[in-house]
């Protein structure tokens, strides 16, 4: 009997595997996994595997413009005022300097204070996200004190952000009024004449619609009821008017509530994301009057919610495109504002696959049910997997047995990429 081959070892087994690029250590724990699996051969598979899930750029040819999966709005590719020496690189920032003074300044001085500036607001502080946006104002402004909401907005916005659980972890007390279909102006008059509401909270419902025998009750009505009204607006559309756009706003943003309307109906603040309709990075912010931003700032949580400067410096670059009405600059807007013939033309150009009309969304739980006329090519059969694996990754969407690569999602740049990868 020949004697049984012994194992290699996991350093050997681990150089074989130098040409993958990953950090040494990491090639030694798929050697090792690999040799205690009793299998030698699945090291390569194993750390391929590990490589795969890294992140890294993809090209999103789904049609889905706020990809949840995809790291919803696309960011441009250099951030930040292009590093002191003006090559795109971040080094040191004056993040919280004063530059007139050399003294500590705010971070809320630059990236919050633009986005104010854009949609008319007095005052703005960026957090982490929209979430943690809500639950700084309701820690900020109505802790162990009544919050009141329509029970039509007591909604879950994927991935487990939960209004009466916010509301719950800010310790602010949820008084429900109205019901599911149907909330009117004195439901809302009976809870604040019958109590002590710190705020009246408006939730947008995002990724839903209920539609048929409804009512609900507008910010500019509320208003005068006393307590601040707070709208959770979620996409952050800064104004419904779009003057970053050229021709105005486009059909299918159609009742997306906007910032700059929603404070100038008399909202005393507005939440929302950086990475949905405002086409920014993650982020979150809260907006409106000048106090109760002041409080929100003041709030403990406020440092614990609080971004990094690379999320800053992005922040500060799309409301700086805002400022200058150029929607082109902000890689949501261009690719949602692309004519579709624009898109067309490419799809020929790409030289494989059928070019077909197709329609994509905005995604990210903006404008549900809102269609945008969009062009890309179909090929046979589901190539998704195939797409998946090429690098970079392309992520298609497979419909009635074609693959198809809608381009309205796709960097121009990117489209021999879809070509090759196709061909
Ligand atoms: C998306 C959304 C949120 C959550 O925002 P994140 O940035 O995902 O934390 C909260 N409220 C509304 C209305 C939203 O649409």
């Amino acid at each position: 009997m020949p004697a049984p081959q012994r194992p290699p070892s996991v350093d050997a087994l681990a150089r074989q595997l130098a040409d993958i690029d990953l950090p040494h250590p990491l090639l030694v724990d798929a050697a090792r996994q690999a040799i205690a699996a009793g299998a030698p051969d699945s090291a390569r598979a194993i750390a391929e595997q590990v490589a795969m899930t890294l992140l890294r750029p993809v090209v999103n040819a789904t049609g889905v413009l706020l990809h949840t999966n995809l790291g919803r709005a696309p960011l441009a590719a250099a951030t930040g005022r292009g590093g002191a020496g003006g090559d795109g690189a971040l080094r040191y920032s004056n993040l919280e300097l004063d530059l007139l003074t050399g003294k500590r300044g705010s971070r809320s001085g630059h990236a919050a204070s633009l986005l104010a500036r854009a949609m008319g607001a007095e005052a703005a502080i960026v957090v982490n996200n929209g979430a943690a946006a809500v639950l700084l104002v309701l820690a900020a402004l109505a802790r162990d004190r009544d919050v009141v909401v329509s029970r039509g907005e007591l909604v879950e916005i994927g991935g487990g952000f939960r209004v009466p659980e916010v509301m719950a972890e800010s310790g602010a007390r949820l008084v429900e009024v109205g019901t599911t279909n149907r909330t009117r102006l004195r439901d809302y008059g009976a809870a604040v004449a019958g109590g002590d509401p710190a705020l009246i909270l408006k939730v947008h419902q995002s990724n839903y619609r209920i539609v048929g025998f409804t009512q609900s009750v507008e910010v500019r009505d509320l208003a005068p009821l006393g307590p601040p009204v707070v709208v959770d607006i979620g996409s952050g559309l800064l104004d419904a008017d779009t003057p970053w756009l050229v021709g105005g706003p486009p059909a299918w943003l159609a009742g997306e509530p906007a910032a700059r309307q929603t404070l100038a109906a008399g909202a005393a603040l507005v939440t929302f994301s950086g990475d949905k309709l405002l086409g920014g990075p993650q982020a979150g912010v809260v907006a409106g009057r000048r106090d109760l931003v002041a409080a929100c700032a003041a709030h403990p949580l406020s440092r614990v919610v609080r971004p990094g400067g690379l999320v800053l410096g992005a922040l500060q670059e799309t409301a700086m495109a805002y400022l200058r009405k150029d929607g082109q600059a902000i890689p949501f807007w261009r690719m949602a504002a692309a004519p579709v013939d624009e898109l067309r033309r490419r799809a020929a150009a790409l030289g494989v696959g059928r070019p077909v009309d197709t329609v994509a969304v905005a995604g990210g739980g903006s404008v549900p049910g809102q269609e945008l006329p969009s062009a890309g090519v179909a090929v046979d059969g589901d190539r998704a997997a195939a797409l998946r694996a090429h690098d970079p990754p392309i992520l298609a969407r497979v419909h009635e047995g074609s693959t198809i690569c809608d381009l309205r999602t796709v960097d121009p740049a990117d489209d021999p990429v879809v070509a090759k990868a196709l061909a």
